[in-house]
């Protein structure tokens, strides 16, 4: 471990004084300092628990930890990314924790996770957590400590079937999954009682003040980066997109409740502002909120801005992105095919692509950013030629604009009308494809590696037969050879990983999140699925 970095913190909330008899509680962040205090969704929960004197919150990263309560009552977990369970198994294990929920007793503290990992499939991570919370934050985690508070002092089994009665906990020992036989399919998943609920509904906040850094700090990973949350979800509605379906509807902040007096607060302590949500320039006000930062009291103030949909990327953006020292802007494109992209519902012609790229470049922007994916259902080899042939016209649009596709490969996504849907893997060669194209023309190429798609489908569609996998490979390391390796040991305790992660399957098939009720309803998600393949 090294020397705390928590004295270089600067705090926007204030954390009550524990009263007597408060909850000591751990909350942690599986990877190292710098990566969960730049997460948004872990400062803003751990600021929620901090705030209540009714609780003890100690934080614990991977290489640093403020000072621990020996006894904790409850260890919080933020997931936000994938292979990151291996170090909550390392932090349960340095804590002396048993790592399945089933081995730990009413002497060990309750187990608990959030985040978008978890809200999105935590059924093969479900063995390793007494409790799960699903869904926004801004209720839950008060609705879940005060149902604590009432369990408080019954016994481990008592205070799980409480808690299992609030909405959006989620108590992965009250059900039970059964197979068709060790390697089929699910066959049913049942509350293993009749008083707990036979679905948990994922909790949305509904209000217009949405969420903002509550700390900042040179040692972020974006260095004293203050966020502010414009938009939660996105309303175009991408048939592949998690960040839109898994957080319907699409919520926008209140320009003068929430985001102005939000910036105003946040620069007070920094001049690095960062603009979050899956589609800022959505935001029915965003107009209004570039001339509010135009004003010369802003003009040392860094802005980025996560990625922008394509035909919102005007001239005046690009200025006053220019005008705030960002170089480059991203816009997610998914494909150069007008069908590919009509098949995933992505709204956008080849020339609003263009006009981006003009705008990008009028606006004295030196780069611009386009986000690509492969293996998109009903995608041919042609559509890709049409990918390679839109780079080529986009250069010749805006000679001297700095252009790079990021592409990845098609994953399918729990809650989203292509979880059906398996991984095609022709993508490593279709990547490999784009990149022979477009790398001798001067376009800047990243494939992301296809080896961690295959990866991320694993767990995106997993169950719970992957925790004894998930525990081999955490120590034979993060490779996809490593998850193959683990396949063979466990042969005919599971199905392939085929199955879980190339096969398509029935839409009558029992999914591993059956119990987990998203945003819409399973028949709207089929009925865009169909959409979708009328289009082929
Ligand atoms: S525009 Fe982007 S964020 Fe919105 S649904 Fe499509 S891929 Fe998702």
């Amino acid at each position: 471990m090294t020397a705390a970095p928590f004295d270089t913190e600067r705090l926007l909330f204030a954390p009550a004084i524990a009263k007597a008899g408060a909850i000591p509680t751990v909350f942690a962040f599986p990877n190292e300092y710098s990566v969960g205090i730049t997460s948004l969704g872990y400062q803003v929960v751990w600021a929620t628990l901090a705030a209540r004197p009714d609780m003890q919150v100690s934080r614990l990263f991977t290489d640093t930890q403020e000072s621990l309560p020996t006894q904790p009552e409850l260890v919080g977990f933020s997931l936000s990314w994938e292979l990151d369970y291996g170090h909550i198994l390392d932090l349960l294990e340095s804590l002396k924790i048993p790592i399945h929920a089933a081995e730990r007793t009413s002497a060990h503290p309750l187990v608990f996770g959030g985040g978008p990992v978890l809200t999105a499939n935590p059924e093969p991570f479900a063995a390793f957590f007494d409790v799960i919370l699903l869904g926004d934050g801004e209720n839950l985690l008060d609705d879940f400590v005060n149902q604590y508070q009432v369990a408080r002092r019954a016994d481990r089994s008592n205070q799980l079937r409480q808690l299992a009665q609030v909405p959006g906990i989620y108590i992965p020992s009250l059900y039970m999954v059964s197979y068709e036989g060790k390697d089929g399919a699910i066959q049913s998943i049942q509350p293993i009682e009749a008083n707990v609920p036979s679905s948990v509904t994922k909790q949305t906040y509904r209000g217009n003040v949405l969420s903002a850094s509550t700390v900042v700090t040179e040692k972020a990973a974006w260095e004293n980066i203050y966020m502010v949350e414009v938009v939660r979800s996105c309303p175009e509605m991408c048939r592949f997109c998690l960040a839109s379906y898994l957080t319907l509807p699409f919520r926008t902040a209140s320009l003068e409740e929430s985001l102005i007096p939000a910036i105003d607060r946040g620069l007070q302590v920094t001049d690095r502002l960062g603009l979050l949500g899956a589609s800022v320039t959505q935001h029915p006000e965003f107009e209004a909120l570039l001339d509010h930062l135009n004003q010369p009291q802003y003009d040392q103030v860094r802005v980025s801005l996560s990625s922008v949909r394509t035909n919102t990327l005007t001239q005046k953006l690009a200025e006053t992105l220019t005008k705030h020292d960002s170089r480059s802007v991203t816009i997610a494109v998914e494909s150069g095919s007008e069908r590919v992209r009509q098949i995933v519902n992505k709204k956008l012609q080849n020339d609003e692509i263009t006009q981006a790229a003009i705008h990008a470049k009028a606006g004295g922007l030196s780069s611009l950013k386009l986000y690509g994916m492969v293996g998109i259902p009903g995608e041919e080899p042609t559509d890709l030629e049409q990918t390679v042939q839109m780079m080529r016209d986009l250069k010749k649009a805006a000679p001297g604009l700095r252009l790079t596709l990021g592409c990845s490969t098609f994953v399918p996504k729990s809650h989203t009308p292509f979880q059906w849907l398996g991984v095609n893997p022709q993508s490593e060669k279709r990547l490999q494809f784009l990149q022979k194209h477009l790398r001798p023309q001067g376009i800047d190429f990243r494939p992301e590696s296809y080896s961690w798609s295959v990866i991320q489908a694993l767990i995106s569609r997993g169950d719970r037969r992957l925790t004894p996998l998930l525990e081999l490979t955490r120590h034979y390391g993060d490779s996809l050879g490593s998850y193959r390796r683990a396949f063979k040991e466990l042969r005919g305790q599971l199905p392939d990983l085929d199955f879980y992660v190339h096969a398509n399957w029935s839409t009558e098939q029992v999914l591993p999140w059956n119990h987990l009720q998203g945003p819409l309803p399973q028949a709207t998600l089929v009925k865009h699925l169909e959409t979708a393949l009328s289009h082929y």
